[in-house]
């Protein structure tokens, strides 16, 4: 009974890790690595996908799900299983993602050729992608089935986008039993549209996400208040309002799945709740084909993944994504159309960093604008023309064209897919049964190991950040403690404190110097010079003893 880390081991991307028991080959997600990742882990498989017997996959985000149909084109024939929504948004992921393949090898290709060098084949094709799809096989939350002899798997919902799941395998081999948990990526509490996480209580071990293993989510997403709707909605309409009244266009660069259909979710409550008061009519245009089908495949799978309060919405008649306002933007003749209205409008189009998409030519004829607000929602990659923006370039290039920033430029905060540090603890603090081990995986390296080291030193737990290419016999006893991790995590968190205290002590100095000033206006006023004389030695001392500070610590 084994286990081995192939990706997202000390990083967030390519996720993939195998899992074998009596001889069977599990791999739990097979994710493409990206950006930096990718240059370390490289695209090809550490193992014989002939080999590998089952896939399971917690959700479709490519990072999680995108080298599968490599592993169909070189050769795996065995069963992916999945929750029903996953399989079908990986019905329009996978084979959008075949298509950025085959167009980005053309594009490398054709410099090949001028360059005198034989063309590549592409990681996979829109073909392949589709091929994958025979292979799966669709679960409901909450339903344990066999996956092979002593193999038992159940999903539970991540609450990170539509049909995302933790795994929970019931493993026996030799009649040794052993309880693992796969957390998947999990989401943040009271994300719109979708449930909360599952809170599960019962393992021998625990691979966990660490993302915002370091990190706390600004105030408005945190995860141990309640946020309502309205809360979350009410920035967004300002932005729209302002941005109407001066006559602009609203441009949100989004990611076609989830956040997408989140900001459809928000408007909608924008517009039914009658928010901005003063402007009856807001056009919507979703302008991006991948966003447009991921909203049907929402649309598709209700029942069991939509939270109480869009069920609600569902029960009235009504569909909690659309509105009378809202267009699709399917053929580019309608997208071109969108430039030419009169009109203020929101418009929404991918992609989300936009670096590719239909959003760039929005981007072309409104950044220009000061009237137009450019609102973004999600992350945005360092090297990326949305981080460009965001960081307040006064010029950008796009289609080489340079085109000034002259739009107001905001980021909506209290979106989020994954849990931040709160959140996480939270998950794991559920767990009432005594954790042989907790790998932490999905984060970046600093932000692995510290985590792996705060649960270490902050709850007890034998954890650890496994290395990619890592493996581990579940069945030993044997595993790495975080101990120096977590030495290095008390350390930090002394740090910390330290310069926290620092800046207070720094603070107060300042705070009886601006106190001494404002006395010395009144004596300025009241012509009082025996009360200068006084403050002028109190001055002299403090000045004095700044100095020698100064002096002993080298200022
Ligand atoms: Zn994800
Ligand atoms: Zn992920």
């Amino acid at each position: 009974m084994n286990i081995t880390f192939y990706g997202a081991a000390r990083m967030v991307t390519g996720s993939c890790t195998l899992l074998e028991c009596n001889n069977v080959k599990m791999l739990i997600d097979c994710g493409l690595p990206q950006g930096n990742d990718e240059k370390t882990l490289g695209m090809e498989f550490p193992f014989d996908p002939e080999q590998i017997d089952y896939i399971l996959l917690t959700h479709a985000h490519i990072d999680h799900s995108g080298r599968i149909p490599m592993m169909i084109r070189q050769g795996f024939r065995g069963s992916i299983h999945s929750t029903t929504a996953t399989v079908d948004l990986c019905s329009i992921m996978l084979s959008d993602s075949g298509h950025i393949q085959e167009m980005e090898t053309e594009w490398v290709n054709r410099k090949r050729i001028r360059d005198g060098k034989p063309p590549i084949e592409p990681l996979y094709t829109v073909e392949d992608a589709d091929k994958a799809m025979d292979y799966f096989i669709g679960h409901e939350y909450e339903r344990s089935f066999n996956v092979a002899q002593g193999i038992v798997a159940t999903f539970s919902d991540a609450g990170h986008i539509l049909g995302s799941s933790s795994i929970r395998f019931e493993l026996t081999e030799d009649g040794k039993k052993r309880n693992i948990i796969f957390s998947g990526d999990i989401g943040n509490l009271d994300q719109p549209i979708i449930n909360d996480p599952v809170l599960l209580n019962d393992a021998d071990f625990v691979v966990m996400e660490s993302t915002y293993g370091d990190r706390e989510h600004p105030p408005v997403a945190h995860p141990s208040q309640k946020v309502s709707t309205e809360q979350r909605a009410s920035s967004l309409a300002t932005y729209i309002e302002q941005t109407f009244k001066r006559g602009g266009n609203v441009i949100i660069p989004s990611f076609a799945v989830g956040r997408t259909q989140e900001i459809l979710y928000l408007i909608r409550h924008i517009i039914t709740h009658n928010m901005i008061k003063g402007i009856k009519h807001i056009p919507v245009y979703l302008d991006s084909p991948l966003a447009i089908r991921a909203t049907a495949v929402f649309n598709r799978n209700i029942d069991g993944y939509f939270d109480e309060e869009a069920m609600e919405i569902v029960k009235k008649g009504d569909n909690p994504l659309r509105f009378p306002s809202l267009t699709m933007s399917i053929t580019s003749d309608d997208s071109k159309a969108i430039n030419a209205l009169k009109e203020s409008a929101v418009i929404i189009s991918a992609s989300g960093m936009c670096e590719a998409g239909r959003i760039k030519h929005h981007l072309k004829h409104n950044l220009y604008r000061k009237e137009s607000t450019v609102v973004f929602c999600g992350y945005q990659a360092k090297g990326t023309l949305g981080r460009s923006i965001l960081d307040g370039a006064k010029k950008v290039k796009i289609f080489g064209e340079p085109i000034d920033v002259r739009a107001e430029i905001v980021k909506l905060e209290g979106i989020s897919g994954h849990a931040d540090q709160k959140g996480l603890i939270k998950w794991i603090s559920n767990f009432t049964s005594p954790l042989r081990h907790v790998f932490v995986v999905h984060g970046d390296e600093s932000t692995a190991r510290f985590f792996a080291g705060y649960l270490h030193s902050h709850m007890n737990l034998s954890s650890w950040a496994p290395k990619a290419g890592q493996s581990f016999d579940l069945l030993s006893s044997d595993f790495p403690e975080a101990e120096r991790e977590s030495v290095w995590v008390t350390s930090l968190e002394q740090l910390k404190a330290s310069i926290s205290n620092l800046e207070e002590s720094m603070n107060s100095t300042v705070g009886i110097i601006n106190r001494m000033k404002e006395h010395s206006k009144s004596i300025i006023e009241e012509e009082d010079s025996k009360a200068s004389s006084r403050l002028c030695g109190a001055m002299d001392r403090l000045m004095n003893e700044i100095d020698e500070l100064n002096n002993r610590w080298g200022g």
